[in-house]
């Protein structure tokens, strides 16, 4: 199960490391041409340029080489000498036939063509290039040659055309302009010559370029690939134990439903709480608890078969699916057994027992969630009666559909301020003064109207949902009471906690921040807890509540008699005060076993230095005989019903408070 690979499915679809490398490859070549393309293209640029300036120097060398020392020194607007004409005529014709040059002419300074080697030009308007050279400066471009507007004759291939000014005598002496077409095919060769080899490297170049880019990538998406499959791998398995971790588990868990469908099978879904875990952790250190989970995580692991699905929710929960089995109690029975067997943690010998909730789909439920929530009340039911494994059972369970809806409204009801607290006096018998007051929530329901507790707490306390909840209470109790005024600052104040509130490790620690946040004595609080909540879960509900009490909250023992509370558990626990239940006074005065039942709960009471308090006193009748039992507070509709905190502010001004209990 530890390797087993993470299907596709469960994942994002993924290209093959080939068709990566293809796609890596096709984007990369985009980059390389570009940079080939633009390098290339300056290249050119580059070469045309060093043509022009090739082309410059040819024509300056003939002009000062041949055709300047040929004339002599008058402007050439005042035509040319015989012999001036015919040794340019020379000098062009020989250098056309040559093919150095394609054509030649003289302009004086106005522009006007004084000579031309082919006869061409002279009734043609006068360029600006040729006023430009006059003017002095030289000019240079590449051209065909007859393209000119002014041109005319069959157009060539390219050629450098060049106006520079002439000199003669002295460089000051400008005579004239000399036009000149220079064929470019054997410059550009020229030029070119150098250039290829600049493209050629420059081609295998980017090749290589390409190439080493294409490695690197190729080996940082590698490495990327890798990494991914890490993070997959730890985000979806427990650290310690190197299970699956409960995000992998609703997908295997689903997979297999779907599965098992199909096969027409069965599934089973099971949770798995170590009982005395916290003990570990607390006499051995964090340490050796991790050490113990890592051991019976292996344990579980050996002793499962492949297609089982095993996982660590966190803490000492885990989750099992296992397919096509005969009898799942067997199984969890046996996987128990296995989990008690004796291990050795920090050289000692330790057993530690497990309490399994399970269920078998379709039967019992058919999403994974509604299974999971499910197999989680019956392990609250497996512990709460210390029987080990326990199938779930519909009439254990407080959840239907219109309850979950509930549960699943509550959770907005809570942020939206839909709750209301309601609080009910406590009052000394014989002084009749207030010793206290308990805070009783209820939930104004938008369609339903006011809802008392017992329609919603008894679901709620089957979810974590109870734990915002109870924070609530606790937090607006302290603040709704510190709005009472400085005559009520020493009134006790009376909250109600459940079974799965207990549990929490950081519960104790939550409570004692609400009551410094809200600037106010532990001593005022009094944290009231049902006999059956103490069972659930003893070892954890009695570390809360020695955390609790050490820091100075009152316990208190809420509804007594009404469950099976171990004696000796009361004996050992920090508690202040007993609250008979209501079973035990209703109809007291017309029942005398009820009073003598009460009588002596009353006398354990104060064996054990309890204040004993008698809930739900009615009538005149009923207080008086609870009087008699020498009870020490009551609570009932005799004195007050709960009331909102603005009646409960009337209502105390009316009557007198003691300091304290
Ligand atoms: P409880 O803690 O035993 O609270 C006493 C219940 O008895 C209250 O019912 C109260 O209104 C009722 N009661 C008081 N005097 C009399 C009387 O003279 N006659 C009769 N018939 N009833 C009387 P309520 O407010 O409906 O609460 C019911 C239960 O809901 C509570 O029982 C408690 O277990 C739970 N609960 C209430 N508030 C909270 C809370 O904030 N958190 C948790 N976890 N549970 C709460
Ligand atoms: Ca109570
Ligand atoms: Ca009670």
């Amino acid at each position: 199960m530890r390797d087993r690979p993470v299907s596709p499915a469960n994942g994002l679809r993924r290209n093959s490391p080939l068709q990566q490398l293809f796609v890596i490859a096709a984007i990369m070549l985009v980059p390389v041409l570009l940079i080939g393309l633009v390098l290339g293209g300056s290249y050119r640029s580059e070469a045309t340029r060093r043509g022009l300036v090739q082309g410059r120097d040819e024509a300056l060398l003939m002009a000062q080489s041949a055709v300047e020392p040929l004339l002599n020194g008058q402007p050439l607007s005042k035509g040319l000498t015989s012999s001036e004409t015919t040794r340019l005529r020379t000098l062009a014709t020989d250098a056309v036939r040559s093919g150095s040059v394609q054509r030649l002419r003289l302009r004086d300074l106005q522009g006007n063509v004084i000579f031309s080697d082919d006869g061409s030009g002279f009734h043609d308007a006068i360029e600006d290039e040729a006023l430009d050279a006059a003017h002095g400066h030289m000019v240079v471009r590449l051209t065909h040659l007859n393209s000119d507007s002014v041109d005319r004759g069959k157009v060539k291939g390219l050629s450098v055309e060049v106006y520079l000014p002439l000199y003669v005598g002295s460089a000051t002496n400008r005579v004239g302009v000399m036009e000149i077409y220079l064929p470019y095919a054997p410059i550009s060769a020229d030029v070119n010559a150098g250039i290829h080899t600049l493209y050629r490297n420059l081609a295998i170049g980017l090749a290589l370029l390409y190439l080493i880019l294409l490695a690197i990538s190729h080996w940082v998406t590698g490495r990327l690939r890798r990494q991914v499959k890490v993070n997959t791998y730890q985000s979806e398995h427990d650290a310690l134990t190197d299970l699956p971790n409960r995000v992998l588990f609703l997908r295997m868990a689903s997979a297999e439903l779907s599965a098992a469908r199909k096969r027409a099978q069965p599934t089973t879904i099971a949770i798995i709480d170590l009982d005395r875990f916290k003990e570990v952790n607390d006499t051995l250190g964090h340490q050796n608890g991790d050490l113990l989970l890592a051991m019976i995580g292996d344990r579980l692991r050996t002793h499962l078969r492949a297609p089982d699905v095993l996982a660590r929710f966190g803490g000492d929960e885990f989750g099992v699916v296992l397919s096509d089995v005969g009898d799942p109690t067997d199984v969890l029975t046996r996987l128990r057994e296995v989990i008690q067997g004796e291990l050795q943690v920090a050289g000692l010998p330790l057993s530690i027992e497990a309490s399994i909730g399970y269920v078998v789909s379709p039967n019992d439920g058919s999403s994974v969630d509604e299974l999971l929530q499910r197999a989680d009340v019956a392990m609250y039911v497996a512990k709460t009666v210390r029987s080990g494994v326990i199938r779930y059972d519909e009439s254990q369970d407080h959840y239907d559909a219109s309850n979950l809806s509930l549960v699943t409204e509550l959770r907005h009801a809570i942020e939206s301020n839909q709750l209301v607290l309601h609080y009910q006096p406590k009052i000394t018998v014989g002084g009749h003064e207030v010793s206290g007051i308990e805070a009783l929530v209820r939930w104004q329901h938008p369609e339903l109207g006011l809802l008392n507790p017992d329609r919603f707490i008894p679901l709620v306390e089957q979810t974590d949902l109870i734990d915002e909840l109870t924070d609530w209470v606790v937090q607006h109790a302290l603040s709704e009471m510190g709005t009472l005024g400085s005559r009520f600052e020493t009134l006790n104040l009376s909250v109600n906690v459940s079974a799965r509130n207990l549990a929490r490790s950081d519960f104790a620690r939550q409570v004692l921040h609400r009551i410094k946040k809200a600037t106010t004595e532990p001593s005022r609080l009094t944290v009231e807890v049902t006999e059956t909540s103490l069972m659930a879960d003893p070892e954890r509900a009695v570390a809360s509540l020695l955390e609790m009490s050490r820091a100075g909250v009152r316990i208190s023992i809420d509804d007594f008699g009404s469950g099976q509370t171990s004696l000796g558990l009361l004996a050992n626990l920090p508690i202040a005060e007993l609250k008979i239940d209501r079973s035990f006074i209703q109809d007291i005065h017309v029942n005398p076993a009820n009073a003598a039942i009460l009588r002596s709960m009353v006398e354990l009471g104060h064996q054990l230095d309890l204040v004993v308090v008698a809930e739900g006193v009615e009538t005149s009748d009923e207080l008086d005989v609870v009087t008699a039992t020498g009870c020490d507070v009551v609570q009932g509709y005799f004195y007050a019903r709960p009331m909102p905190s603005d009646q409960l502010a009337a209502w105390l001004e009316r009557r007198e408070v003691p300091s304290t209990l």
